[in-house]
């Protein structure tokens, strides 16, 4: 009787949070291990009218923090502000490990379509060795016809709103993305192109500048980044 009604004060309170009743995906991008499983993550698997390699390796810091990390590190913070705010959360891969691979990109591109996600966001750091680049970019997915053209616009405007998110946390704006503006669009990426619900990938800063890899290996920058890119997914579900 107790642990009943344990259990339903604590169902009742999780579904009080302003966000209840929505589900959200994230995707933190790469598996930790990749690297270590050359053949599995370069098998080829579709990636919406082509294949694809099924995942790759991600970058790093030049001091070697890999970029596999740091979307499992945001994407947890990330997750448990939504969780505190009463969203479903469901996770493309449940571990960071070195001995793991995956999942490839087709599972993740169809994770939010059969449960009917409101939105799915990829997280993942860049690896540009441009001369001076820095800085975040958001890429929506372009529209075509029987695979994105019924995303495209909605996830446009997931794209605004979590651009708008970390540039108002003082994040820079990507200075080697073609626009200047903080946004792509791009056909080419199987997590995009495979999803039903509206969805984008940030590219939280040039993992290879050194301003970006200090707000990505402290604490503090993490923490930053996911309040950020929380603020971008509450004004895409307003
Ligand atoms: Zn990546």
């Amino acid at each position: 009787m107790l642990a009943t009604l344990g259990l339903s004060v604590a169902t009742a309170l999780v579904a009080s949070g302003p966000l209840a009743g929505t589900t959200v995906v994230l995707d933190p991008g790469h598996q930790l291990g990749n690297a270590n499983f050359p053949a599995e993550i370069s098998r080829p698997v579709p990636a919406g009218g082509f294949t694809k390699p099924c995942n790759s390796t991600g970058t790093a810091t030049d001091g070697g923090y890999p970029e596999a990390t740091l979307n499992w590190q945001v994407s947890r913070q990330l997750r448990a502000r939504l969780v505190d705010l009463g969203a479903s959360v469901v996770m493309t891969r449940t571990s960071n490990r070195a001995d793991r691979w995956g999942p490839c990109v087709d599972v993740r591109g169809r994770v939010g379509n059969r449960i009917d996600a409101d939105l799915k966001v990829s997280i993942h750091g860049d690896g540009s060795y441009a001369a001076g680049a820095r800085g975040f970019h958001v890429i929506a997915p372009a529209a075509r016809a029987g695979w994105t053209g019924d995303i495209a616009r909605p996830s446009m405007a997931l794209a605004r709103s979590v651009r708008r998110g970390l540039a108002r946390s003082g994040v820079p704006v990507a200075n080697y993305i073609a626009g200047g503006d903080g946004l792509d669009v791009r056909s080419d990426l199987g997590t995009l192109n495979l999803s039903d619900v509206p969805t984008v990938m940030v590219e939280l800063g040039n993992m290879r500048h050194p301003d970006d890899a200090r707000r990505m290996t402290s604490a503090r920058g993490r923490a930053a980044y996911a309040s950020a890119l929380l603020t971008g997914i509450r004004r895409f579900l307003r």
